[in-house]
């Protein structure tokens, strides 16, 4: 049985893999929220927020950071998405 990274909230499109998400090019990256207060930096617990470019949808995907094995074990990139 196929997994599943992430659907689009909006067009249902879905992404099977971690791999498949990040080369898709109608995925533009735009910013990233943070979870909330009380956790520990330098780890992430926050979303990286996606627009889906595609006609009829253009909504926003809130992935949660830790999902992306770059971001787990990465710590120059946990550093970057620490709260300020
Ligand atoms: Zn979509």
């Amino acid at each position: 049985m196929p997994g599943l990274f992430k659907q689009c909230p909006l067009c249902k499109k879905e992404w099977s893999s971690e791999d498949e998400f990040l080369q898709d090019r109608s995925l533009l990256i735009n910013g990233y929220q943070f979870a909330g207060r009380g956790t520990t930096p330098p780890f992430p617990d926050g979303y990286l927020l996606f627009t889906h470019g595609v006609e009829g949808c253009g909504t926003t995907l809130a992935v949660y950071a830790k999902a992306f094995k770059e971001v787990k074990r990465n710590k120059n990139i946990q550093h970057l998405l620490a709260p300020i």
